[in-house]
């Protein structure tokens, strides 16, 4: 059997958009030593495929982290895969709480250095030395309390659109640089509880752990993540205390917690929290764009990216125009919004 798509995109998506069975989009992730994640991975590629099973899967020598689709009818035989293997049997899986089952429409299964690319050299610390995990109600009523600090351990481009309330939110662009400047800016605050989350909680177990071994005493994490908040709140008819959209690396970009709007469309400023990427392929870059937006700037970023697009002319590096949501970049998005005014 072939261990690899050999389908194209487009038809891919075709097929996904036909299907006549429903899909659950799931996610787990375990860190487990495996000895060999290339043939874990083949194995599982072996088991999934032809369990219509779509997705984007990481395997690393420390364990898996999965983002998936199954369809229905199929998900107790996938249960079932689960079974035979030590990482995968009895693990946690997290429901999406918003879900068409269109969320991807191929197998991916990648092996990977590592599940969660943060820059650190593990030797300096003790990864298992671990926050206290905390369930979603336990969180919950922790928010809020004296002595207490909220941290959203995702990049900006996620907390944008959705975090809690209070919350910190670095203007990060990767989890390093989080990590960096979360201990840069509660240098000070050390004694004081500290709240992490993310979007499904495998970051906070690397950001646990570097915290306390930088010193914070009483560090505690959100168990499951957003994803599992939003369902235990849900079932509980709490009123959320996570405001907006939690994003999310499938082709959704994201769900909504709580229904409101707190972003706006990069380009004229309107309320929007829609993520998309720039339509010119040479430049793809990740943003918020409302549906006027689009329709004017035909799904690209700039003028530069339309003329870029529709002429399929390449400009030259240092003629791109710097457009976009990363931090070096992230005036260019209000730049545009006063010419926008004009
Ligand atoms: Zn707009
Ligand atoms: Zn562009």
């Amino acid at each position: 059997m072939f261990l690899y798509n050999r389908v194209n995109k487009v038809e891919l998506k075709q097929r996904l958009a036909e299907e006549t069975f429903k899909r659950k989009t799931i996610s787990f992730y375990k860190y487990h030593i495996l000895d060999d994640p290339q043939e874990f991975r083949n194995n599982l590629f072996h088991d999934w495929f032809p369990l219509d099973c779509f997705g984007r899967i990481y395997v690393a020598q420390e364990g898996i982290n999965a983002q998936m689709s199954v369809s229905e009818h199929h998900f107790d035989a996938f249960l079932k895969t689960l079974e035979k293997y030590e990482i995968l049997n009895g693990i946690p899986i997290k429901y999406a709480i918003e879900d068409d089952g269109k969320s991807f429409y191929k197998l991916t299964i990648k092996v990977r250095p590592k599940l969660v690319a943060d820059g650190l050299d593990d030797g300096t610390y003790d990864v298992t030395n671990v926050g206290k995990h905390l369930s979603g109600v336990d969180f919950h009523n922790q928010i809020g309390k004296e002595n207490t600090v909220v941290v959203d351990m995702r990049n900006y481009y996620e907390s944008e659109i959705g975090h809690f309330e209070g919350a910190i939110c670095p203007e990060a662009d990767t989890f390093r640089e989080e990590l960096e400047i979360v201990t840069d800016l509660l240098e000070d605050q050390k004694n004081k509880k500290v709240l992490l989350y993310c979007t499904g909680g495998i970051r906070c177990e690397k950001a646990s752990a570097y915290l306390k071994h930088k010193g914070f005493n009483d560090v505690n994490q959100l168990h499951g993540g957003i994803l599992e908040y939003a369902r235990q709140i849900k079932s509980a008819g709490l009123e959320p205390k996570f405001i907006g959209k939690n994003f999310v690396f499938d082709e959704r970009l994201g769900e909504s917690v709580n229904g409101e709007v707190i972003s706006k469309c990069h380009q004229c400023g309107t309320p929007c929290d829609s993520h998309t990427n720039c339509a010119n392929h040479g430049c793809h870059i990740l943003f918020i764009q409302c549906s006027e937006c689009a329709k004017k700037y035909l799904d690209c970023c700039t003028p530069e990216c339309v003329e870029e697009k529709s002429t399929g002319k390449g400009r030259k590096k240092e003629e791109r125009i710097v457009f976009g949501n990363s931090r070096a970049f992230r005036k260019s998005l209000s730049l545009l919004q006063l010419e926008n005014s004009k």
